[in-house]
């Protein structure tokens, strides 16, 4: 599980961090988009082994970004190859106002590794003409556009309509459960092949006697052949070998140069899992992951499923990081004390677990992002996702902290709470313990919420569907908001005083009932998973408790503005939705999570909504945030590695255009 950020436009703090000043931390900005580069602070305290370990792990990480482009739809990258050429051939008037359009869809295209955005799924609409379009494409040499389609006039047949026509392609992922969410789904996992088609397709492979079921289709495309379905595997050899042999090359570099016998098994089990395909593999690789707590540390691999309306497939993404020693204590903590939280959950004593079992809690420093984590990026990550490699190894769960400290950094003073929040004690309360807050936030969900509670014998975990990413983040959610004003988290040492707790909450129904509806264009509903999740837990809150008046929703001057005013029964609401939602997949109860989720987190109301996007025009801020990496170039002094340096100043475009020249290594097409 990825948690992603939670407020729209990450609030401002007067956390004192030991940053240098000076430094660029906004590079880019277009459309809804900000680009922002993070540091790596203490990457030159590692050993010489750890830095060319990271390195070769980054190399790695980057290797597989055409994948995630292909499994985001099937023209992706002949789109961005198209555009791409016509980038650095194009020697025609570049200083035009049409220009400009098409390079801010190019920023675009390349943020969301792909042609639909990368939160809402909806397709980008060009700013410029597909006459316009033509005449770019007329005006560079032929052989730079991608030769996959035979010529010049199959490649446009294939690519103009799904860049031009609206409602060809439209969604990504499409989880409107009202259709067939394959075929009305942009996305690449499948092709050909119905939502019933598949359903039953792995249906037929789960055997309710298998106790530890592999990941079933989690790395494959299922499409149909000669009328009969079949998985294209993605393996050195398979599908999207060509890239995936790239990524082993690194590994097994990586692997020379481990920390410890451990790390070297799993990375060699990893490497054996992409030569092989077979997931039993992946899981054997999964379980020595989570056991591998070494300083260095990687996710490398088709992991989240949120790509695929039906769950089953794993996009590919990578993450390279190292433990931020300091920061861990305070996980440390938490983890601790895991079993105290889980005896203690609001919830029926059948559905907690009676041992929690290797709660591997860490702060770390993310050094590389690739795949779909990159540009946007996560801020806390959980893993693995396989339920029964959770119920008896544990899950490792991390808190990003250099890749939040840079959204702080770079939103410092931006009017945003002075805009939506209304009462000043919230504001001090937001200033004085929001960043902490928020940290803490995210450590509760990761270590302790995705990993509390199980299952009702019998119940699998995947009986929620297309339901069941928004109610996983939701009861991972509540599970941290109902335990951060604990008076526990203030015995421990982890929140100074319960006034972080307070903050936590005031934030969080404002963004889920109202500011992240910045982030939805005019007569949208809520599709993303996370934002369903927030939403979801304010609206039923709010309704819950409005004979109370816990929530209120005040207008004042014509602004609407969401107050708490009553924490303390807002912290007894939020248990009893923790209770009910751990019910719903406990049981894999699919009626009452679909009435939740739709009944709370889908629909916007437009009068509001209209009001928020007006107010938060006027604080021209872009709602969305991801990163360019910084570069690593090792130091050779007679062929010897003797230092791995780092550097902070490749630009966005730069960075994606070398990316695309030196880690490009698949078809345009890939079938
Ligand atoms: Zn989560």
């Amino acid at each position: 599980m990825a948690i992603t950020l939670c407020a729209a436009g990450f609030q401002a703090c007067e956390q004192t961090t030991t940053q240098p000043t000076g430094f660029e931390w906004q590079i880019d900005r277009f459309d809804d988009i900000k680009v922002l580069r993070y540091q790596v602070p203490d990457f030159d305290s590692l050993s010489l082994r750890q830095k060319e370990l990271i390195y070769y792990l980054s190399q790695a990480a980057v290797c597989g970004r055409d994948i995630l482009y292909d499994q985001n739809f099937k023209y992706n990258l002949a789109i961005r190859r198209t555009l791409e050429a016509i980038y650095l051939n194009y020697k025609g008037d570049r200083s035009s106002a049409e220009f400009a359009e098409f390079e801010k869809y190019l920023k675009k295209v390349w943020f969301a590794n792909g042609i639909h955005h990368h939160y809402s799924m909806d397709k980008f609409t060009p700013g410029f003409s597909a006459a316009y379009f033509n005449t770019l494409i007329g005006a560079i040499p032929a052989e730079s556009l991608p030769t996959d389609f035979g010529s010049r006039e199959a490649l446009l047949a294939a690519i103009e309509p799904a860049i031009f026509n609206p409602t060809l392609y439209a969604k990504r992922v499409n989880l409107d459960a009202d259709s067939d969410l394959l075929t009305t789904s942009a996305m690449h996992y499948y092709e050909g092949v119905t939502q019933p088609e598949a359903e039953s397709f792995y249906a037929a492979q789960v055997d309710p006697r298998d106790s530890t079921p592999v990941s079933y289709g989690l790395n494959s495309r299922l499409v149909k052949e000669n009328g009969v379905l079949t998985e294209r595997v993605w393996k050195s050899g398979g599908m999207y070998g060509a890239a995936i042999d790239r990524i082993v090359g690194w590994l097994e570099k990586a692997a020379t140069v481990a920390e410890n016998d451990h790390q070297r098994e799993t990375i060699e089990t990893l490497i054996a899992y992409y030569r092989s395909g077979d997931l039993h593999t992946f899981d054997k690789y999964s379980v020595l992951w989570v056991g591998d707590d070494s300083q260095v540390d990687f996710v490398n691999g088709f992991i989240e499923v949120y790509g695929d309306p039906l769950g089953y497939k794993g996009s590919w993404e990578s993450l390279v990081n190292f433990k931020n020693l300091e920061a861990t204590k305070r996980t440390a903590t938490i983890s601790a004390n895991a079993q105290w939280f889980e005896d203690h959950s609001p919830i029926e004593p059948q559905f907690r677990k009676p041992e929690v079992k290797g709660v591997s809690a860490k702060v770390i420093t993310a050094a590389m992002l690739g795949g779909d984590c990159f540009p946007p990026t996560p801020i806390g990550i959980n893993l693995p996702n396989s339920d029964w490699i959770r119920r008896d190894y544990g899950s490792k769960s991390v808190t990003i902290e250099n890749i939040t400290s840079a959204y702080t950094e770079a939103s410092r003073g931006d009017g945003f709470n002075d805009e939506f929040v209304l009462r000043a004690e919230d504001r001090r309360r937001m200033d004085e313990y929001g960043s902490l807050a928020d940290n803490l936030h995210t450590d509760l969900h990761e270590c302790l919420g995705h990993g509390s509670g199980q299952l009702a014998p019998g119940v699998r975990g995947d009986e929620l569907r297309n339901y069941g990413s928004t109610l996983e983040e939701a009861r991972a959610d509540l599970f941290a908001l109902y335990y951060i004003a604990d008076p526990k988290m203030v015995e421990l040492g982890l929140l100074p005083s319960l006034d972080g707790a307070w903050a936590e909450y005031a934030k969080y129904v404002m963004n889920g009932l109202m500011t992240q509806l910045t982030r939805i264009q005019p007569g949208k509903n809520i599709e993303e998973a996370h934002m369903r999740n927030r939403m979801l837990i304010a609206a039923w809150c709010y309704e819950q408790g409005r004979a109370e008046n816990v929530i209120e929703k005040r207008v004042e001057n014509g602004k609407t503005y969401i107050v708490v005013n009553d924490f303390e029964k807002l912290r007894t609401l939020f248990g009893r939705l923790l209770n009910l939602v751990q019910h719903i997949k406990s049981t894999g109860d699919f009626a009452a999570g679909q009435a939740l989720v739709e009944g709370y987190g889908v629909k916007v109301d437009p009068a509001l909504h209209a009001e928020v996007l007006e107010r938060y025009a006027t604080l021209n801020l872009a709602p969305y945030a991801g990163f360019v990496n910084p570069v690593y170039e090792p130091v050779l002094t007679g062929g010897q590695i003797t230092d791995i340096k780092v550097t902070y100043t490749e630009g966005y475009i730069d960075q994606m255009l070398r990316y695309s020249r030196d880690f490009s290594f698949l078809p345009t097409v890939n079938e």
